[in-house]
């Protein structure tokens, strides 16, 4: 599957708040939202009011750009969203939360999702003792993700581990540092994915006009 290859720090930017794309450099002075806290281009510092339709665009936007996606692949989780029982917005973020490479982030083994997608493109993640490759994995309650043994000594994964031991987990995420091991308990909360904020009911306006 495709993926985004630009700046990542203008897409922050654009959408008027930080969206964590970019691991440690986000936390730090550095972060281009704080250092130029205005959209990118040359227009970037012009009022612009935007209408209704450019309030929802721009939320369905920044959630996908949140999490890394395709236009078509975001989308299919609007679809798919449409037949779960719960709301849409919640159900379309929780199908997305249980991404692998979303996972592998919660868990602490990555500092951003890319770097998340990256080791699992690169065959570094089990998932219940077998290895998988594919970042969209659908990850269920009770799957113990953990860094195969030889990419243990990998630097940028133990630096990723306790950088994330200085931030909040989720709730449904439980860690086993020690062992490079992290277990999915149960099913994302919608109350503890508030950073970056997302108004998903306004995603699911924007795919149901
Ligand atoms: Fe760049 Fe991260 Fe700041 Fe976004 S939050 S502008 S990705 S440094």
């Amino acid at each position: 599957m495709a993926r985004y290859l630009g700046a990542v720090c203008k897409l922050c930017r654009r959408e008027g708040g930080k969206l964590y794309l970019k691991g440690e450099r986000c936390f730090t002075e550095k972060c281009a939202v704080t250092r130029r806290p205005y959209p990118p281009g040359q227009h970037g510092q012009a009022r612009i009011k935007l209408s209704e339709y450019g309030l929802r665009l721009r939320e369905k936007q920044k959630m996908r750009r949140i999490y890394g996606l395709l236009e078509m692949q975001f989308a299919g989780y609007y679809v798919q969203a449409t037949h779960l029982k719960g709301r849409t917005g919640e159900e379309m973020l929780g199908l997305i939360e249980r991404r692998l490479d979303n996972v592998v982030l919660r868990i602490g083994f990555a500092s951003s999702r890319a770097q998340g997608r990256q080791l699992v493109r690169h065959n570094h993640i089990l998932v219940n003792g077998k290895r998988v490759n594919i970042p969209s994995f659908r990850v269920k309650p009770n799957d113990k993700i953990e860094i195969r043994d030889t990419s243990r000594k990998i630097g940028y994964i133990a630096a990723a581990l306790t950088a994330a031991d200085s931030r909040q987990r989720p709730s449904w995420i439980e860690v086993d540092k020690g062992n490079f091991a992290g277990t999915f308990k149960s099913m994302p909360v919608r109350d503890e994915l508030n950073e970056p904020s997302v108004r998903e009911q306004y995603v699911v306006e924007y795919y149901s006009r």
